[in-house]
């Protein structure tokens, strides 16, 4: 027999995805301009022109049959080195070549990470709202999610919460600064305090409780927000990068797994073997040598700081309630009644895409991703008003 499990995910399509697929039939329909689509992270800026320049010269200047081979299972070691050198000199002195494992994005490092570092029954502790394939990787490690609720009114880490919720079993808290979808920034104090009460559970449970920082979205910031390195404060921790959203290159799925090379326990070797036996091996070689040549630079973040003040100023004249996201390219709004999935049905009859909180953990909010034109934001500003409109005139 099939395995059901794989048949069930592969049947039910995402809510984000869902809704994509809606948006692009109502785009044919009534046209590309009349629908206000909200509903994906992909970001509606180019890529940094260095990016194409890097490209064309690997491919004019490197030995084709290198360029495109193999590299090493975890990536090719100058590689590697470059992610190592870049860490450390814009952080700590935290890793070497040797605790980088290159990965397609994101979404690969976490399943790898999740995957080297627990047993059947352990749990995965994360805060709502929190990205929901978390679940899925969670999971497929064996592991359960965890889902743990943020202070209300700024969605900042609960630390009570957090401590009622850690138990014997708990292997790993992800974590996620900027936010997707809150756009939160966790301050220094929040880490800090976090670190602590980890230390304090692995000391009396006596194994170590495993931080892992989930950041797609490290450099889109907007106001100068320090997001704190995790590696800094917590000698168990992993990081898991990606440079989908920095780079603008969600297609190309690059990114990486960095362990802190204090980690207790044999975890660059698990993530290795997780690698293997995931068969995420030898992430794109030419997107790997690419990267290691444009460390820390981002495309023009600037239209999704000016895209998060208009919306955010608009949406709040008309009686939303939002709160003023940090960084990444998302807003969390409450929705106007209780039911957010009935809320962004109404939504869809004035074309506008929203995706319901619940599939984040949090009902009763829908995201709105605003890597979007600025013309689609001013296009979209009517659809909104009247939208509130429709729930005020009953
Ligand atoms: N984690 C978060 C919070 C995300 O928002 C995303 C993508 O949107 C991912 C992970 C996966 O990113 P990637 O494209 O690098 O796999």
């Amino acid at each position: 027999m099939i395995n059901k499990n794989y048949i069930r995910l592969g049947n039910v399509r995402s809510v984000i995805r869902e809704l994509f697929e809606y948006g692009n039939a109502r785009k044919r329909e009534i046209g590309e301009e009349n629908v206000f689509d909200f509903s994906l992270g992909n970001p509606s800026v180019p890529p940094p022109e260095e990016f194409k320049q890097v490209l064309c010269e690997l491919i004019r200047n490197t030995d084709p049959v290198q360029l495109h081979g193999y590299t090493s299972a975890q990536g090719a070691p100058q590689v590697r080195a470059a992610v190592a050198a870049y860490i450390n000199g814009t952080f700590g002195d935290h890793v070497t070549a040797d605790c980088i494992y290159m990965t397609c994005g994101a979404a690969a490092a976490l399943t790898i990470t999740l995957c080297a570092l627990c047993n059947g029954g352990d749990e995965v502790v994360t805060f709502t709202p929190y990205f929901p394939e978390y679940a899925v990787f969670a999971a497929q490690a064996g592991a359960t999610l965890v889902p743990v609720r943020s202070l209300p009114g700024t969605f900042d880490i609960d630390l009570a919460a957090l401590a009622s919720a850690l138990t014997p079993k708990t292997k790993a808290v992800i974590i996620n600064s900027p936010n997707n979808p809150s756009g939160v920034v966790y301050p220094e104090q929040s880490i800090r305090q976090l670190c602590a009460l980890l230390e304090e559970h692995s000391a009396k449970t006596g194994s170590p409780v495993y931080l892992i920082s989930d950041e797609p979205y490290r450099e889109l910031v907007y106001g100068g927000e320090r997001v704190p390195y995790v590696m800094d404060y917590y000698k168990n921790s992993i990081v898991c990068y990606s440079f989908s959203k920095s780079l603008s290159v969600p297609g190309e799925r690059i990114g990486y797994i960095a362990v802190n090379k204090q980690a207790e326990g044999e975890v660059y070797a698990a993530v290795c073997g997780a690698g293997r036996s995931l068969g995420y091996v030898c992430a794109p070689s030419l997107l790997q040598f690419a990267v290691a040549k444009l460390m820390g630079r981002t495309s023009d973040i600037s239209v999704y700081r000016r895209n998060r003040d208009r919306l955010c100023s608009a949406l709040e004249s008309f009686g939303y309630k939002t709160v003023r996201p940090q960084g990444a390219f998302y807003l969390f709004v409450e929705a106007l009644e209780a039911d957010a999935a009935a809320f962004c049905e109404r939504a869809k009859k004035f074309e506008l895409l929203l995706v319901p909180g619940d599939g984040f953990g949090c009902k009763g909010y829908v995201r709105i991703a605003y890597c979007v034109s600025p013309q689609m934001i001013e296009r979209s500003l009517p659809a909104f008003k009247a939208l509130a409109n429709s729930y005020k005139n009953g």
